[in-house]
């Protein structure tokens, strides 16, 4: 073969925010404030910071390599610690505070933390955990000396950058190198370690602005919801340096009237975030009978984005919906479910029908389907199977954990995803469900996903999940937990009409229950293991 002659220069995270000063340097970036009020500043203010912080943990003592830990809301101050963190080679490692503490304490000792910085927010849970916390040498508040919590030992960011020099010279190293770690939720074992490489981070930003390139761009925002302590706010803040892409943190306030605030003041052209998010906004938008202005656009990942939901954002309120679909191990990005522009003339019903669907792979992933001995099954739209996924932006193993990774991949080096899908001739991704929540029916498997968006499309249903119950004849039967929209009152027989009308015989739910609320999990999305523990002694009326 022969070797082409151009240059191999690292592709390093240092580069993106160097581009973004300089550059992009009078884009603005805006956080609501953990202290309350908002924080105005550029790109290029935003490098200088991050060039003090880089300074100021190099002098703290931390070295390439080593694991710095963050306990934050969206805010500038996590942002500045992306960057300054990787930028000298160390670790960022984002943690989700609304882990167990069992799990929080397993992973800062896993990933041996040697420091952590925290929102104030955030001291009452430090403190509580702190004893078993072995490896972390400093704790660091993210605030300033006027808002510093009284306690012995804690430094204070601004006290800490501000003696430093906001001039830095990255050091250059391996692009292979580790830049990022973030656990995956854990709804079974220990919570496992996505460890991204600066590689790895920056070909995933390529690969989103390139596939969602309507958000993106200098004169467009995008406002986050998305926490940067999951998945790295699936990439935007990469995505956006390399775009000029103004971001705006909405800190610790994410109800839906203050996301509606926010966006409105600000003029957010898009929000990235889970389905139960925008239950919060859309609830918002509904009292006050309009969108906030400049929204265009809603970027719905993390789990299926229910049928109703899209019509409602695109029909009442002319915002457009794109429905994203990944993992913690994708970096996240692995499908994106914009339209081509055949499919952009259908009738409205027709659009809808193809947005709830995942979407077609990113450049730079690639799909494979298999059957249970493992067999690749074709991509008609009819064959379903595991999902299998490879690519730059991929996992090839967890960090410390042998038999996670030996699990994870098939002998010829693809990921598992533990998903069921479908993929259509023209590449178009359909999840059928997570496998461990496909219900097992007389032999057959029935989606709950299928089944909760034909629930959800009864305007008395503010949300709803699909569980499955054991029984001894057919091994599980589906039953819908649903939560009624406020002032509604749909009846059981309604709901079961309604399923009739689009399910056949054997998937409609053997019972409706009404709750006040579904569990919520760690990253925002409906916990359905939380759920069946709390459905452990529910008997299906058939066996009462
Ligand atoms: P996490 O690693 O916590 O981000 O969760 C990843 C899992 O969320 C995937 O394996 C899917 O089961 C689910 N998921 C993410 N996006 C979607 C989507 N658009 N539709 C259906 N499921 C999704």
């Amino acid at each position: 073969m022969l070797a082409g002659m151009m240059m191999n220069r690292p592709l390093l995270i240092s580069n993106l925010i160097d581009f973004a000063g300089e550059v992009y340097g009078t884009i603005p970036m805006v956080s609501q404030t953990v202290e309350g009020g908002i924080h105005r500043y550029t790109y290029s203010e935003s490098r200088k910071r991050i060039a003090k912080l880089a300074n100021a943990l190099i002098a703290m003592g931390i070295k390439p390599g080593d694991r710095v830990a963050t306990l934050a809301w969206n805010g500038y101050r996590h942002f500045e610690l992306y960057y300054a963190i990787s930028g000298i080679g160390a670790v960022c490692h984002t943690i989700n505070p609304r882990l167990s503490p069992e799990q929080f304490i397993y992973i800062v000792n896993h990933a041996e933390d040697t420091a952590l910085f925290f929102d104030t927010t955030f001291l009452p849970l430090v403190d509580k955990l702190k004893a078993h916390w072995k490896p972390i040498k400093h704790y660091v508040a993210m605030t300033d000396k006027a808002h510093m919590p009284d306690v012995p030992g804690l430094l204070c960011y601004e006290t800490l950058i501000e003696p430093a020099s906001d001039q830095i010279v990255w050091p250059e190293f391996a692009e292979t190198a580790a830049a990022a770690l973030c656990y995956t939720s854990g709804t079974t074992g220990d919570p496992k370690g996505a460890l991204y490489s600066h590689r790895s981070t920056v070909l995933h930003a390529l690969y989103s602005v390139s596939s969602i390139n309507m958000a993106f761009g200098a004169g467009r925002s995008i406002l986050p919801v998305v926490p940067l302590f999951h998945v790295n706010a699936w990439g935007l803040p990469y995505s956006s340096a390399i775009t000029g892409t103004s971001l705006i943190f909405p800190g610790p306030r994410l109800d839906g009237p203050s996301l509606f605030e926010l966006m409105e003041l600000e003029h957010a052209s898009g929000s990235w975030g889970v389905p139960t998010v925008w239950m919060g906004l859309l609830a918002e938008m509904k009292k006050r009978g309009r969108k906030p202005v400049g929204l265009k656009h809603v970027l719905i990942g993390g789990s299926a984005a229910p049928k109703p939901m899209i019509e409602t954002f695109e029909k009442e309120y002319g915002v457009t919906v794109i429905q994203g679909w990944g993992m913690t191990e994708m970096s996240p990005l692995g499908t994106v479910g914009h339209l081509l522009p055949a499919e952009e003339d259908l009738d409205f019903n027709d659009r809808v029908e193809l947005k709830a669907k995942q979407g077609r792979r990113v450049y730079g992933v690639e799909l494979k389907l298999v059957d249970e001995e493992g067999n690749k099954l074709p991509h008609d739209d009819i064959a379903s199977g595991e999902l299998f996924v490879r690519g730059n932006a991929i996992v090839s193993g967890y960090f410390k954990n042998e038999g996670a990774t030996s699990r994870a991949l098939d002998k010829d080096g693809w990921f598992g995803t533990g998903d069921v899908a479908r993929v259509a001739p023209n590449g178009m991704l359909t999840i059928v469900d997570r496998t461990k929540d496909l219900v097992k029916s007389g032999g057959e498997w029935i989606s709950s996903i299928d089944v909760e968006n034909a629930a959800m499309a009864h305007p008395g249903l503010a949300n709803c999940a699909v569980i499955g119950i054991p029984h001894p004849k057919w091994t599980e039967r589906p039953v819908l937990v649903a939560v009624k929209a406020p002032g509604a009152n749909p009846t059981k027989e309604e709901i079961d009409k309604l399923l009739d009308s689009k399910l056949a015989k054997w998937q409609l739910p053997d019972d409706v229950i009404f709750v006040e609320s579904l569990p919520i999990g760690p990253t925002g999305k409906v916990s359905k293991r939380d759920l069946r523990t709390k459905f452990t002694d529910y008997k299906l009326p058939d066996l009462k």
